[in-house]
């Protein structure tokens, strides 16, 4: 069965197939995952409030062109003392979409006088995966582009669901791992190399290796709650 994942972001293709394949085991073989960017599909506007609108929208609108199951994700930070902000505006804190420098300092600067017990947060996100009405094994469904318009197909089941990973944000930023926040973000869940258990013998999530941060993240607890309606489709 053909799997279509709503990015055009390789790296991101890659992240979900680890957290799908070890979530799937043997089932994993029976799905081709394949990004929306290769089939050349638009990237539709994410016009949602919350992250779970944002991740079904992007699922549906995939799963409505080709014809195939799609999943989609939709993550960002919530930092408590900013009531839940920066939040599905994430991505484009500082104005301008994916400057995560900026996105960093602006961070920083909000919360300098927040003291370290206060600064609790936790990244969210939210994992969607619709199904359209002709998923059929190996068998070619036109694909609706704007170049080649067509009929849309009918979407028959949506499943979301909410991964979470709590922490705390610090005041310098470690790490050169992972993306966006990380350098900034401590997880409350630790591997066990961690140095010590104050503030500054833990762990950045941009100092986990993936398969660390895979295994606590917000986007891995999402992904892998979506694993067994993804089973129902290929068993
Ligand atoms: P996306 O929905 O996965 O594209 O994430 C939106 C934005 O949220 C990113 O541009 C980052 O700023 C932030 N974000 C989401 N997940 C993470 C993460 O795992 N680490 C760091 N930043 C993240």
């Amino acid at each position: 069965m053909k799997l279509i994942v709503a990015t055009h972001n390789e790296g991101k293709l890659v992240e979900i197939r680890r957290i799908l394949e070890s979530g799937l085991g043997q089932d994993a073989a029976r799905i081709e995952l394949i990004s929306a960017g290769s089939l050349h599909l638009p990237d539709p506007v994410e016009t949602g409030v919350t992250f779970q609108e944002n991740a079904l929208l992007k699922a549906r609108d995939v799963a409505e062109r080709t014809g195939w199951p799609a999943i989609a994700d939709d993550s960002g930070l919530i930092v408590d003392v900013m009531g839940n902000a920066p939040g599905i505006l994430s991505a484009r804190w500082a104005g301008h979409h994916g400057d995560d420098a900026a996105n960093n300092a602006l961070l920083l600067a909000q919360i300098a006088d927040i003291p370290d017990d206060k600064r609790t947060a936790r990244f969210r996100c939210a994992a969607a995966l619709v199904v359209p009405e002709v998923p059929e094994v190996n068998e070619l469904h036109p694909i609706v582009t704007d170049d080649q318009p067509g009929r849309r197909y009918a979407i028959v089941s949506e499943t979301v669901k909410i991964g979470e990973m709590p922490g705390m944000i610090i005041r310098e930023a470690r790490g050169t791992n992972g993306f966006g926040y990380d350098p900034l973000f401590v997880p409350d869940d630790q591997p066990g190399r961690a140095l010590t258990d104050g503030i500054d013998g833990r762990l950045t999530s941009a100092e986990l290796t993936s398969a660390e941060k895979n295994a606590i993240s917000h986007r891995g607890k999402a992904l892998r709650a979506i694993v067994p309606a993804i089973e129902r489709l290929v068993r």
